[in-house]
């Protein structure tokens, strides 16, 4: 498959935004990649041309049955100047991962994986140079058929599209504080949980929404079944830190298996140190909170890295961890994986690619 790149003259080219001060998904880079399918041809007409708006039939499956999947990653400026990316084929191996559950067909993660980097040559200018800030890429698949009888779409657009942001995580920060949620639930096992589909989303924002009218910064959601065990911060994987020893929830289906919660794993065991994938009972843990025995909590994803949780709160009372300070496993964690991002330490193992 021959990939065609149109690309902007320089006069066409958008000016480039104050990379100091980039509100998140803002401001989108020159190109975008776009390889349409259809039963016929398969995969096809792989192309990079000028971020434009796509024109779709009100009918399109997509916008009625939510048959939609997409990934997150993204392109660092490094301290010597390259640009790098961290991990890319995981996010299309689990993109396609995603497509198998959501009906939709797989792509060849070489043409994706190749079009990405031919797409990020021709807007190497948008990563921003700051240590902190990257570039967040958004590959996307939709179902395109125009015809709203429920069934999978015949016909689906996969695209590329690229937008600058700036650092999340401050140090001195408080954690956030949470709000354990006993009455919504994100996923259940069987469910989509465990795919990067639009819906999944769709479904967690009115409890975020009132987590946050209630003061707080998110929700944790607890299994869908007996709403004991704990899943997710918001959209972060969630990790628990007992002293030395690290604790996350094991992968059971219904929730979504991060790239950073395994990255935090491996790179954990590689120092040697013990890393548990277990069931995590809410009340158990805030037991061990209450008794100082948890002495961490924080998210992990590609968005944020790592966000350290300051307290939760559960049947109304508040359980802070460890005074809501960032603690030493949580700082030593994020300092290692964004310092293979940013080039400042040696790649051990073999995480990153350069543009
Ligand atoms: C994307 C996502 C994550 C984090 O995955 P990463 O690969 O680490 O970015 C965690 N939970 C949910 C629900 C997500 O959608």
């Amino acid at each position: 498959m021959k990939l065609t790149i149109n690309s902007c003259l320089p006069s066409e080219c958008s000016p480039l935004p104050d990379f100091n001060n980039l509100e998140f998904g803002k401001h989108y880079t020159d190109h975008m990649f776009t390889m349409a399918y259809s039963p016929q041809k398969g995969w096809h007409s792989p192309t990079i041309a000028p971020y434009e708006n796509f024109s779709l039939s009100p009918a399109t499956l997509v916008l009625h049955y939510a048959q939609e999947i997409f990934e997150g990653l993204k392109a660092y400026t490094r301290v010597d100047g390259t640009v790098g990316l961290f991990r890319p084929r995981d996010n299309f191996i689990r993109m396609n991962n995603s497509a198998r559950r959501m009906n939709m067909p797989e792509f060849d993660v070489e043409v994706a994986y190749e079009a990405l980097q031919q797409l990020l040559k021709l807007d190497k200018r948008w990563v921003p140079p700051q240590e902190g800030a990257s570039l967040y890429i958004r590959p996307t698949m939709i179902a395109t058929d125009a015809v709203i009888g429920l069934k999978p779409s015949t016909s689906y657009l996969f695209y590329i599209i690229m937008s600058p942001v700036g650092p999340y995580f401050k140090i001195g920060e408080k954690g956030l504080n949470i709000f354990v949620e006993e009455t919504y639930v994100r996923a259940v096992r069987g469910g989509i949980g465990e795919a990067k589909a639009g819906a999944n989303y769709a479904a967690s924002l009115l409890a975020a929404t009132e987590a946050k009218k209630k003061g707080f910064a998110d929700a944790l959601w607890l299994d869908g079944v007996e709403r004991r065990y704990v899943e997710e911060v918001g959209t972060m994987n969630i990790f628990f830190a007992y002293g030395e020893k690290v604790v996350t929830p094991k992968l059971n289906g219904s929730l979504l298996p991060g790239i950073t919660r395994r990255s935090i794993i491996e790179l954990l065991k590689s120092w040697g140190e013990t890393v548990a994938e277990e069931s995590i009972d809410i009340q158990t843990l805030l037991t061990d909170i209450d008794a100082g025995k948890c002495t961490e909590c924080f998210g992990s994803g590609t968005a944020a890295v790592i966000s350290p949780v300051g307290s939760l709160h559960y049947k109304g009372i508040d359980h802070p961890i460890s005074g809501e300070t960032i603690g030493p496993v949580s700082q030593k964690i994020y300092k290692a994986l964004t310092d293979i991002q940013y080039g400042k330490a040696p790649d051990a193992l073999g995480w990153t690619s350069t543009i």
